[in-house]
């Protein structure tokens, strides 16, 4: 049932499988690992593919709203993994144009776009302060995998060691600024405590070069 219930609330609320992290920590790691991997809980493929189903829909949704917005002029986000992203839906809007012109669509409305959309296999990840755009058979500028020790059997990006200022793959979008400010202030009171020992103080100036490195992004520097 816990199984069944992390899928269900990953399909209904975006982001949830970052959520279901955070709110579950251990359980959670274990209960997702176990797609794959025997841990204290049962081997299950009938809830793996449950979960991955919903990981996937949730994605598309996500992705086809980018979509919609970019199509309107809307900004869709910051950073070279938006740029990527802005080429990747200019691309499915142009051959959407080519099949209407060919008489080829079945369709006239955005539909032949959300259809060519699904099959052009763009990913997209929830990311803890950014969307992540890797493409698994293609991993390039992953900066979470550098210097990494990948787990056997493993595929895709280690979340847990992104640097979402600093990847090829990051998308910062508008909703995410708002934290990173925060983390700006919260992280500059606290480099001013008085008693801050030199290294700590250091590690913190490091962490707001990174902050300001991704705020950068959004000012299009
Ligand atoms: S560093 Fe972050 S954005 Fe880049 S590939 Fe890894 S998880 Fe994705």
């Amino acid at each position: 049932m816990f199984r069944r219930t992390m899928a269900m609330l990953t399909r209904d609320y975006p982001g949830s499988e970052i959520a279901v992290g955070m709110q579950l920590k251990h359980a959670a790691t274990r209960a997702l690992a176990n797609r794959w991997t025997q841990g204290y809980m049962d081997h299950d493929p009938s809830w793996a593919r449950l979960l991955t189903t919903a990981i996937a829909e949730r994605r598309f949704q996500r992705l086809r709203d980018l979509f919609d917005a970019d199509s309107c002029g809307e900004a869709i986000g910051f950073g070279p993994g938006a740029d990527q992203m802005r080429s990747a839906f200019a691309a499915v809007r142009e051959k959407a144009q080519a099949l209407r012109a060919n008489g080829k669509a079945q369709r006239g409305d955005v539909r032949v776009e959300h259809g060519l959309l699904k099959r052009t296999h763009l990913s997209i990840r929830f990311g803890k302060l950014n969307h992540c755009t890797m493409d698994e058979n293609n991993p390039v500028g992953a900066k979470c995998l550098e210097d990494a020790i990948v787990p056997p059997g493993h595929r895709g990006p280690l979340i847990d060691r992104c640097q979402p200022a600093r990847c090829s793959n990051s998308i910062i979008t508008s909703e995410h600024l708002p934290i990173w400010k925060a983390e700006h202030d919260s992280l500059s009171r606290l480099r001013d405590q008085p008693r801050l020992p030199p290294n700590r103080r250091a590690a913190i100036d490091e962490q707001i070069r990174d902050v300001e490195l991704a705020l950068r992004k959004a000012d299009g520097a």
